[in-house]
């Protein structure tokens, strides 16, 4: 699965785009979080890699704003479990194991589009890297 950041202008975000799209394309799209009112909306979902390229042409097509976020990886080996990421996660996304050793759940983060721990980290243990799929640099540079 791909993770994109769709952004729906005050024009468009009453508009039914993400359910006519999983109509059309016959595609699951997995929405992780949705923030969404009168003046507009950014949603994260995943997408199945094989299903990338058409899902986001698609979105394009109705006037949506769709970018790749970065994931977030945590070194565990650098970690010295000081707790500031734990306690500044949304999401808990990153919660310590009973030997004092951090635990991370890609499956919850929310990624780039938070990265409220990488900056927190005293001893960078967190870093933002690119999703590994090759077709995402073009889409990017689009
Ligand atoms: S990027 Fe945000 S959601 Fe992900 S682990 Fe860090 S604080 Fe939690
Ligand atoms: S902020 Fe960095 S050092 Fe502190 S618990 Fe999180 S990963 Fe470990």
């Amino acid at each position: 699965m791909v993770r994109i950041l769709l952004r729906f202008s005050e024009n468009i975000v009453e508009e039914p785009i993400t359910s006519q799209i999983i109509l059309e394309l016959k595609v699951p799209i997995n929405i992780i979080t949705a923030h969404v009112n009168s003046k507009g909306g950014e949603v994260l979902a995943e997408v199945p890699d094989e299903a990338l390229d058409k899902v986001v042409k698609a979105f394009r097509k109705r006037g949506a704003t769709v970018s790749i976020p970065k994931l977030i990886e945590v070194d565990s080996e650098k970690c010295v479990s000081c707790g500031a990421c734990i306690t500044l996660c949304p999401v808990e996304a990153i919660t310590m194991d009973e030997d004092a050793s951090v635990v991370f759940n890609k499956e919850k983060c929310l990624g780039s589009t938070c990265s409220a721990c990488v900056d927190a980290c005293p001893v960078r243990a967190i870093k933002s890297v690119k999703q590994k799929n090759s077709e995402l640099v073009a889409i990017n540079a689009r």
